[in-house]
């Protein structure tokens, strides 16, 4: 096994998952198999309780797994499954070594940080880096790791140590290191400036580690005398120190490591160079010039609770992104914050509820996504009455989806305490319940988690149709309530259609309005699952709904030209400038590391 490490230093943000995703995708572009590993240095055992706002999302795996949402993008980019292993903390590590030591298994032994924990570290990292993750048989050719946190950092020091150690032990020629820095410009002359990452290199090189390659997050292409000082100051040779300069959309990323060579740079230090071949890339370069050119939009609310941290919603960002590049619109994402669609907002914020009406009224879809607690679900609620009543594009997902349930509850069923229980635990009709095999007093990995397979119960339903009438799919899951089955007959009654289910036929997995341009809801989340060139099925619906191409099959050939769901009402097409000033979400507009805020994007 062949290991590239990719650390960080300055700062933290400096985009190095993407850059590590990145480099496995030039990698594989070179013939090789890979597979990659996130270290995240806090005590939590897994994400699953973080919260969201904190941390970004959670990203959930196939095997039930929730984990830091850098291993989403190892999957989208490399096309890979990965497995719960593949995201190490260090509570994960301490509870295995607290665990063997319970059982004896040190015969007497001190447990020490060294060597017992940096030795459990390095055994887990050979262990997975060995899973096959591509659905080829035999392990990968090289295991990208990812070092989360910056050098230096008090929490990440057993990682250090354990990788020093590990790297020592499988030779330079198996282990390639490459240190994301920052080279910030700091006056008006705008001078690149080296002494950050020299004193990070210093750092890493005082705890044993030796870079191979750097790369050196700027806002421009480093200037040569930069790169000279970098390499006499840092011992690194000039063509291995790269820049990652502030592009237009992520997927440059991939092409700008590759134009400056990184594959050769990592080939050299793998002992590969001539085994591989060139990285060509081609997909990648037309879906991120395509994504550029893209000028027509479309225009998605999302209505949620995490509105300010466009990361709390990554995966349901890039699905939006993946199913509009496909249908040849640009995405604008227009955030509302549930909250203020409801009534008391109006009374106390008047001209934020007015502003969030018009943002919702004014979108070719409404998506209303995962979430957990009681706020804004009001808000959400109303928005789905309105893509009912309105037959706005609309898709809800897990919450989204029992929001969409109670709604219907409530506006056609007339129940008007309708509810889940999560939210009111006394309602007298229950439409949304809390699932038997949850648990109400552990939150770490108690809930329904991971890929479940739904079998579709009509086969002419929409959704059935656009996941390609094959009968059943496998999507992945994290919810702990679930449409209360015992009302499934009154809501079919009144004209809900609830398509897709599990195995038992009794958990509602897929709900529709039929009759309504596109009314979908999942108990799963799609998003986990979309990649960049594969959408995924139901939000390909959404966005070719929101802009009138044909739901199923080939987009129209005049697609480009066909106008948006508002420009049609208006009876002409908006004009493009005004979408393009308007105040849309600054991080899937603005490049990958433009924000600064250390968005992964
Ligand atoms: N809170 C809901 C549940 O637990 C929805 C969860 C979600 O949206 N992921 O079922």
């Amino acid at each position: 096994m062949k290991y590239v490490l990719v650390s960080g230093g300055v700062v933290s943000g400096l985009g190095k998952g993407v850059m590590a995703s990145s480099i496995g995708v030039v990698l594989k572009a070179c013939g090789l198999r890979v597979t990659s590993i996130k270290i995240d240095p806090y005590l939590n055992t897994d994400a699953g309780t973080m919260s969201p706002f904190e941390h970004g999302e959670v990203f959930v795996l196939d095997d039930g797994g929730e984990v830091d949402l850098d291993l989403g993008n190892y999957e989208r980019f490399l096309d890979v499954k990965l497995t719960r292993d593949n995201n190490i903390t260090t509570g994960k590590i301490y509870q295995s070594v607290i665990d063997k030591e319970r059982r004896g298994d040190y015969l007497g032994k001190t447990v020490q940080v060294v060597p017992h924990i940096t030795d459990a570290i390095q055994e887990w990292i050979e262990r997975v880096a060995m899973i096959p993750v591509d659905g080829k048989e035999g392990p990968a050719d090289v295991c990208v790791i990812e070092l989360g946190g910056t050098v230096g950092d008090i929490e990440s020091m057993p990682f250090v140590e354990a990788l020093r150690q590990l790297s020592y032990r499988v030779g330079p020629g198996n282990f390639c290191l490459v240190h994301v820095s920052l080279v910030p410009v700091v006056n008006v002359v705008g001078e690149q400036k080296t002494k950050p990452t020299q004193h990070s290199v210093r750092e890493l090189r005082g705890l044993g580690l030796i870079p191979n390659i750097l790369a050196c997050r700027s806002t421009k292409p480093l200037e040569d005398n930069v790169k000279e000082k970098l390499s006499q100051f840092c011992h690194v040779p000039a063509e291995s120190i790269l820049t990652i300069y502030d592009v237009s959309n992520i997927w440059h990323i991939p092409l700008l490591l590759r134009d400056q060579k990184v594959h050769e740079a990592i080939l050299k230090g793998l002992n590969l160079l001539g085994f591989a071949g060139n990285p060509e890339l081609q997909e990648w370069t037309a879906r991120a010039e395509l994504q550029d050119k893209l000028s027509y939009p479309v225009r998605i609310a999302m209505v949620g609770k995490y509105t300010g941290l466009s990361d709390s919603y990554l995966s349901v960002l890039k699905a939006l992104l993946h199913a509009s590049v496909e249908c040849s619109r640009k995405l604008m994402v227009e955030w509302v914050a549930a909250t203020d669609l409801e009534d008391a907002t109006a009374r106390e914020d008047p001209d934020a509820f007015e502003a969030a009406w018009n943002v919702l009224k004014s979108a070719d879809g409404i998506l209303v996504p995962g979430g957990f607690g009681d706020r804004g679900v009001q808000g959400k609620i109303l928005a789905a009455k309105y893509a009912r009543e309105n037959r706005i594009p609309y898709l809800g997902i897990c919450l989204g989806m029992q929001i969409a349930v109670i709604e219907f509850s409530r506006s056609i069923l007339g129940l008007h305490d309708a509810n889940s229980t999560e939210f009111d635990p006394d309602t007298k009709n229950p439409c949304v319940i809390f699932m038997p095999e949850g648990s109400k007093t552990h939150m770490g990995g108690t809930m329904r988690l991971g890929s479940r397979r739904t079998y579709f119960h009509m086969a002419d339903s929409v959704t059935a149709k656009l996941y390609g009438n094959v009968g059943y799919v496998d999507e992945r899951h994290r919810h702990r309530y679930e449409v209360n089955p015992e009302m499934i007959d009154q809501l079919e009654q009144a004209g809900l259609s609830f398509v897709g289910k599990d195995e038992s036929g009794k958990r509602m997995e897929i709900v529709e309005l039929p009759g309504h341009p596109y009314f979908v809801g999942v108990q799963f989340h799609p998003e986990f699952k979309s990649r960049p060139g594969k959408p995924s099925a139901v939000f390909l619906g959404l966005i070719r709904a929101a802009t009138n191409q044909p739901i199923f099959g080939m987009p129209h050939p005049s697609h480009n030209k066909i106008a948006t769901r508002n420009s049609m009402s208006n009876g002409t097409a908006a004009p493009l400038k005004s979408f393009m000033n308007g105040k849309i979400n600054g991080p899937l507009r603005t490049s990958l590391y433009s924000n600064g805020n250390g968005v992964h994007i």
